[in-house]
């Protein structure tokens, strides 16, 4: 199965010209204006209605939630699908209907988390987890109802082949762009200072902390030489100090177009701050949170934050935490 998957891989990539430029493009500023959003929709009309509503609200980008706990948001031949979507092909719907509506679509992908326990990924290829020393692949940090995210090795071949498989599915769909989130390691320190340290299966053993960055480092490089027209952006942690040490993730050298920072908190002071510290000089878009239920001014405090610290722009996390209220008043002052 695994070696079928790799050459299907293989035949889907073939014909992808190098990138001749490395530099992050440059955009006007404070341009994206997007939202996270996990598709619900059941069919095309459906997709409109959150087109319009989205647009309405000054939004001209959609992140749209592709591939996550290692499942689809479309039929695929490669990916077991979410629930809902083993027929509907919501990817394509909103790649082909958004530009329609002014709104760009870019596919959202949960790179190296893998799902937990249950899903297929995780049951039928084993061997491409990540594990702790005494071999569990369960997270203890991470976890949703008491069940464990489940990584696959940066280190395994196959695994990085089916990751970049899921690519170029969603290439093939027509997305603008893809954003790559969970490009990293599990969390490996708790705040109370307790460890579980990945990755330490065979391929892994004896990693240092450079060499754990660097795997994460080449694999976004090798997914930008596969997909040279697609806009590439990551969502990271905006302290980059905590998002090496915890998590292995340096985006200070990832080469994409594009950073989105997580800046989930309250204080619009530390959304600007974040931005201007940040020892990257390609464009940064503010990563703020409607679903903590700010009061809209927050919010709105949090956005001017972000344009005068020079952001590219905002995107909120999510569009279903934004009731059409909100969208009036952030339309007013997204111009
Ligand atoms: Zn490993």
């Amino acid at each position: 199965m695994s070696s079928f998957l790799t050459g299907g891989v293989l035949l889907l990539l073939q014909g992808v010209s190098e990138r001749t430029a490395s530099q992050p493009a440059s955009r006007p500023a404070f341009a994206v204006r997007s939202a996270w959003h996990r598709p619900a929709e059941t069919s095309e009309a459906e997709v409109e209605a959150t087109l319009r509503r989205a647009a309405a609200g000054g939004l001209r980008r959609l992140d749209v939630e592709a591939i996550s706990e290692g499942q689809t948001f479309y039929p695929s031949p490669l990916y077991e699908s979410q629930k809902g979507f083993e027929r509907f092909d919501a990817l394509a719907a909103f790649a082909r209907l958004g530009p329609r509506h002014g709104i760009e679509i870019h596919g959202w992908v949960h790179v190296f988390f893998a799902g937990f326990a249950q899903a297929r990924l995780v049951r039928e290829h084993p061997d491409w987890l990540q594990r702790d020393a005494a071999g569990s692949a369960a997270s203890i940090f991470e976890q949703f109802e008491g069940k464990g995210y489940h990584f696959l090795c940066p280190a395994s071949e196959p695994a990085r082949a089916h990751i970049l498989g899921g690519l170029a599915e969603l290439a093939a769909k027509g997305v603008a762009g893809i954003q790559l989130d969970y490009i990293r390691y599990p969390i490996s320190r708790s705040e109370a200072g307790k460890t579980q340290q990945f990755c330490a299966c065979p391929r892994c053993a004896g990693d240092t902390a450079a060499d754990r960055e660097k795997r994460i480092l080449d694999f976004v490089t090798e997914v930008r030489r596969r997909f040279p027209r697609l806009r590439l952006s990551a969502a990271v942690f905006p302290d980059l100090a905590h998002a090496r040490s915890e998590k292995y993730q340096d985006w200070s050298r990832f080469e994409v177009d594009e950073l989105a920072f997580m800046s989930y908190d309250r204080d619009p002071s530390r959304v600007g701050e974040w931005i201007r510290k940040a020892p990257w000089k390609g464009p940064i878009v503010a990563g703020l949170a409607p679903f903590l239920k700010y009061p809209p001014e927050t919010l709105i405090a949090q956005i001017r934050a972000a344009k005068d610290a020079g952001a590219a722009g905002v995107a909120f996390f999510a569009l279903h935490s934004m009731d059409d209220a909100l969208l009036a008043r952030i339309a007013k002052e997204l111009p």
